[in-house]
């Protein structure tokens, strides 16, 4: 395979694929990456998103207690320091100036090598062509329900929701013959088959995306499943939802899902460890955590509600750019540090050439630190009294003092009590109570998506293998962006894996823990060949050669993914009421980030952010 080198990637490597070929502004983002300067972090493929370099310090602290003695004070002290550049510590270091004044002196810091936290961008150069793709936070999604504050900061972006409506073409997958699929491995079914139909709805991501041809009844004959299974599946599919009817609506939410299905004799560990994968898209709960009612709001198979796609595309899931948010952390990025990205319109961004080595200038009113994990935010004095907080980082293993007047951590909440040793006992478990799902969107750039078209696949749902989703590249060009309209050219395809427990019977967050574990047990060349196998196997009868075909792979390991959202069956109390106390204010520390919300949501990241940073007294 061409241009992916073999080993772990610690930091990634530098796609070059047709660099020597590229033009203009390809090359630019190559002779960026020099000794001499920072390199282009979104060209970097192998093994990225949280990497081995960006959680190091932070796994020191949390598990081993590590304490860096004599941190070299810089002498820098800020009016606000912000812990975390996802799109919540930088939308707080956004309100931050319009609360106090633009003079305002901010330093941002996270322990990463690029900016947006989950909101990154992957960027490719393909023989002169440039590819975008998002490797985590994907799309703002019903935009239109967001509330004040987030609103106002997407018109702060100058971000204007029709662009997006009118860039996504809603008519690629039905005119190139693409539909949402099903596909079993040889691996773990015997043979590799691909049954056309949806079992899991990848039509909502991308919009416009038909179901497989088969419904779901018709489709269970071809499934190379034990008989045994396959009556299940049918009596799942023809029977759960009236047998569920049957249960007063307030026992559902106490009656565990898997207990439901065992009653009406669906015991096959075939459909289980299906079931299993299907519900993890929302939230990266396994549906043996869901109670009966968890598992009909997220419309399991049996309680699908007959897919009704809108005609009008500000009802659909078209609002992201071809990088998804890691767009909206650019233009937030311009908006803090506007000498370090060209440009001044949403569009424009998209191509934007974005100069790293202007994040941290000094004398700029905003300065971003990258590759900087904050170990402590301590208060100077009492808390009722303190005038200034100091912040200790690491950086190359070396630990940093800065100082601020103000404090927002907008990073995990489940480090704050490692980071913020003072903060009340009580404070520090409800915090911990915050525990990620972990998640993978691994980027797969393909030479050309002939194979696709020919097996007619758009979308499929792949229960056999690690990545359990895949999804073709979106159809959505912006700002000059030239997404693929030919079959002969590249294509970014997102391979989505959630790491459940291989068996059932733990809670969601022990499960995330697992999960979480064995991610990070898993090298490139794990990521490498997995995926290697999982396409040849899927898509060699269209013609496809994962080693001939496969241009570049960007692995996003999100070991700590999406905010827990909580649950009926193993919480006691409401992950919203416990996320309420553990966000209280610490003096001039305030707290930010999607997980103060109990929310994986992009625009939860920006109105708590607002709410932090208006909890900060002058
Ligand atoms: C794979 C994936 C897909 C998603 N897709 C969507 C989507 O399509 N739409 C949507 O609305 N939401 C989506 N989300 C949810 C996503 O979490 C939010 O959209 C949003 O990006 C969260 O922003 P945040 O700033 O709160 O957190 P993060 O993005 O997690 O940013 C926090 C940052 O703080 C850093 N940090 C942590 N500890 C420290 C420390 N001690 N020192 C320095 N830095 C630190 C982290 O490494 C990170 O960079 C997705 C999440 C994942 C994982």
């Amino acid at each position: 395979m061409a241009d992916i080198a073999r080993r772990d990637f610690i930091n990634g490597t530098l796609v070059t694929a047709g660099a020597l070929l590229a033009p203009g502004w390809l090359m630019d983002c190559a002779k960026r990456v020099t000794e001499d300067s920072p390199r282009y972090p979104p060209l970097l493929t192998g093994l990225r998103g949280s990497t081995a370099s960006a959680f190091e310090a932070a796994h020191q602290l949390a598990w081993a207690g590590k304490v860096w003695s004599d941190p070299a004070d810089t002498g820098e002290e800020y009016d606000l320091i912000v812990v975390g550049a996802g799109i919540s510590g930088l939308s707080a270091a956004h309100f931050y100036r319009k609360e106090f004044g633009k003079d305002a002196k901010i330093l941002i810091v996270d322990n990463h090598d690029d900016f947006g936290g989950h909101a990154r961008r992957n960027e490719f150069n393909v023989s002169g062509a440039m590819r975008l793709c998002y490797g985590g936070s994907q799309s703002l999604e019903d935009p239109y329900s967001y509330g004040r504050e987030s609103r106002q900061l997407l018109r702060d972006l100058k971000i204007e929701l029709g662009v997006f409506e009118r860039a996504y073409n809603l008519k690629f997958f039905k005119s190139h013959g693409l539909s949402d699929v099903t596909y079993f491995s040889k691996e773990k079914y015997g043979k590799d088959v691909l049954v056309p139909v949806r079992l899991v709805d990848n039509g909502y991501t991308l919009p416009g995306l038909p179901a497989g041809p088969l419904d779901p009844l018709g489709a269970v004959a071809s499934m190379p499943l034990p008989d045994e299974a396959k009556a299940q599946l049918q009596i799942l599919l023809t029977d759960s939802a009236k047998t569920a009817a049957e249960i007063p609506k307030a026992k559902r939410s106490e009656t565990s899902y898997f207990a439901f299905l065992k009653d009406m004799g669906i015991t096959h560990p075939a459909i289980l460890e299906m079931l299993r994968r299907m519900s993890t898209d929302e939230t990266g709960i396994p549906a043996d955590c869901l109670s009966l009612s968890e598992a009909m709001s997220g419309d399991l198979p049996g309680f699908k509600r007959p897919h009704k796609e809108s005609s009008d595309p500000s009802e659909l899931y078209v609002h992201h750019f071809p990088d998804g948010n890691a767009s909206v952390a650019r233009l937030l990025v311009r908006k803090l540090i506007p000498e370090a990205v060209t440009g001044s319109s949403m569009e424009d961004i998209v191509m934007a050439p974005l100069d790293y080595g202007k994040l941290d200038q000094k004398g700029a009113r905003v300065r971003l630190r990258l590759n900087s994990t904050v170990i402590r935010s301590e208060l100077e004095g009492e808390e009722k009294n303190a005038k200034r907080v100091i912040v200790t980082y690491v950086n190359q293993g070396k630990a940093y003092l800065v100082k601020s007047r103000h404090c927002v951590m907008a990073c995990y909440s489940a480090i704050i009590p490692h980071v913020v040793p003072g903060l009340p006992e009580k404070q520090k478990a409800d915090l911990k109570h915050q525990v990620k799902a972990p998640f993978v969107y691994s980027t797969v750039v393909i030479k050309n998506w002939n194979s696709l078209k020919k097996l007619g696949i758009g979308g499929a749902f792949c229960p056999g293998n690690f990545h359990q989703v895949l999804l073709a590249g979106m159809p959505t060009e912006i700002g000059g962006y030239h997404s693929p309209s030919s079959p002969d050219e590249p294509m970014a395809l997102t391979l989505i894996g959630v790491p459940i427990p291989e068996k059932s019977g733990l809670s969601p967050k022990e499960g995330f823990r697992e999960g979480r574990r064995r991610l990070l047990g898993m090298s490139f060349d794990d990521f490498e060949n997995e995926i290697k196998r999982h396409l040849d196997g899927m898509l060699g009868p269209g013609g496809f050669d994962a080693d001939r075909d496969i241009t570049a792979i960007t692995v996003n390991r999100w070991g700590h993914g999406y905010s827990y959202v909580g649950s009926n069956m193993f919480d006691e109390e409401s992950t919203a009421k416990i996320a309420a106390r553990a966000r209280k204010p610490y003096g001039n520390i305030v707290i930010a980030n999607s997980d103060a919300g109990a929310m994986a949501s992009v625009d939860t990241a920006m109105d708590e952010a607002y709410r932090a940073v208006h909890e900060l007294e002058d």
